[in-house]
């Protein structure tokens, strides 16, 4: 594959392919370049100056704050250590009632909402919607995506961070700590 330069990276970042490509972009790539012009690219779009270590999402980045690995919403809000869920630090709207529902099945086959239900995580500084979700009541919030960061770095791309954390989900110990 010829190698990409900086304005075709951002023709994908924009939605001329969709997101699932811009990660295929990044996994296959030899040319690990690619990567520094897209996180380049991305630094100039978001409102905070800490260097992005990852993009998650097209609004989340997992960002050295000072040291910390920490996720932040485009706007500069955190969402705390990126090893912990984001979604426990979001607004969470819940639709779980035939009205709520109905709101956004306009035409379509609703799920039958006693036991099905929607959760709109929400930026509490900007009001970003960063994820909706269909999922069963009471079942925990899915964790997408928890990268093994020390190994991209160190592995994908050659460099390693200069420190490195323990690569465990710590979703449940935060939990456990309310
Ligand atoms: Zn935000």
């Amino acid at each position: 594959m010829a190698s990409f330069d900086k304005a075709d990276i951002e023709k994908l970042i924009d939605g001329v392919l969709p997101w699932p490509a811009t990660q295929d972009m990044l996994k296959s790539s030899k040319d690990e370049d690619r990567f520094d012009k897209y996180v380049e690219i991305m630094q100039a779009r978001v409102e905070f100056d800490d260097p992005i270590l990852l993009p998650l999402t097209p609004d989340l980045y997992i960002v050295n704050d000072n040291g910390e690995r920490v996720v932040k919403c485009t706007c500069g809000q955190s969402f705390g250590d990126y090893r912990v869920n984001w979604k426990l630090s979001a607004l969470i709207y819940v639709r779980d009632d035939e009205e709520k529902m109905s709101q956004v099945y306009v035409g379509r086959e609703m799920p039958d909402p006693s036991w099905l239900q929607l959760r709109e995580y929400i930026c509490p500084n900007c009001g970003r919607q960063h994820e909706v979700e269909a999922v069963p009541r009471g079942c925990p919030p899915d964790f997408e995506f928890l990268p093994d960061l020390d190994t991209f770095y160190s592995e994908w791309l050659g460099r390693p961070l200069p420190d490195t954390v323990a690569f465990e989900d710590k979703t449940l110990e935060k939990i456990n700590s309310w």
